[in-house]
């Protein structure tokens, strides 16, 4: 769920008209279901669809570096993910919160909105793999859509699973249980993303001067 979607989009994102078309629709469709979600979570006062949401973020987050690749120095592509490490970790924070917050207030969310909002997620995230899945080059590439796609539906299946456990125990357990995972999981990924945007920064910092080197992959 964390870095998905990065694959070779980068690499080739100028050069093709079409492929950048494709990353646009990407683009807006995450950034859209983001806010969706996001509102829908506070409307069914459910935290696995707030949890849910942060996906989208980042995934939109990737594909707009992915449209700015070129234009973008590596310096700055490190402090993009600096700041989708942090961003994810607080988010995270965040939902630990909402959740702890509703579990005091003790109301079951709605599971009917939950689910119908987890099927709407699910089929804009395979909606864009297709898209993208139509532009792989490469096995690297391949993988990447799979491996991401494969992710997001896993986190999409969980809600509305959780929206089952709602509607089956009447309690908020199920949600909490789901949205408490997603947290902890998006936290961890941000450690992860924010140690290695860091250690870009060092590295680049000792070789200002140099030569501007274009890394490709990792
Ligand atoms: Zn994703």
């Amino acid at each position: 769920m964390d870095d998905c979607c990065e694959m070779g989009c980068r690499d080739r994102a100028a050069s093709d008209a079409r492929f950048r078309r494709v990353l646009w629709i990407a683009l807006v469709a995450n950034a859209a279901m983001f806010f969706v979600e996001a509102g829908a979570s506070l409307r069914a006062e459910s935290t696995a669809l707030l949890a849910d949401a942060i996906d989208f973020l980042g995934d939109a987050a990737n594909y707009a570096v992915s449209l700015a690749a070129l234009a973008m120095s590596v310096v700055w592509r490190s402090r993009v993910a600096m700041a989708k490490g942090w961003t994810m970790g607080l988010y995270g924070v965040a939902v630990l919160g909402l959740a702890t917050w509703n579990v005091y207030r003790g109301a079951a969310p709605e599971p009917a909105m939950m689910a119908a909002i987890g099927l709407l997620a699910l089929l804009v995230n395979v909606g864009v793999a297709v898209l993208l899945y139509a532009f792989r080059d490469g096995d690297a590439n391949m993988r990447s859509v799979w491996l991401c796609s494969r992710n997001d539906a896993i986190g999409n299946f969980a809600v509305i699973l959780a929206a089952a456990g709602v509607f089956g125990t009447g309690t908020l357990w199920p949600d909490v249980g789901v949205a408490v995972l997603f947290a902890i999981l998006s936290i961890s990924a941000a450690r992860g993303v924010i140690t290695q945007a860091r250690a870009e920064l060092v590295a680049e910092r000792g070789s200002s001067g140099g030569n501007p080197v274009v890394q490709h992959g990792r």
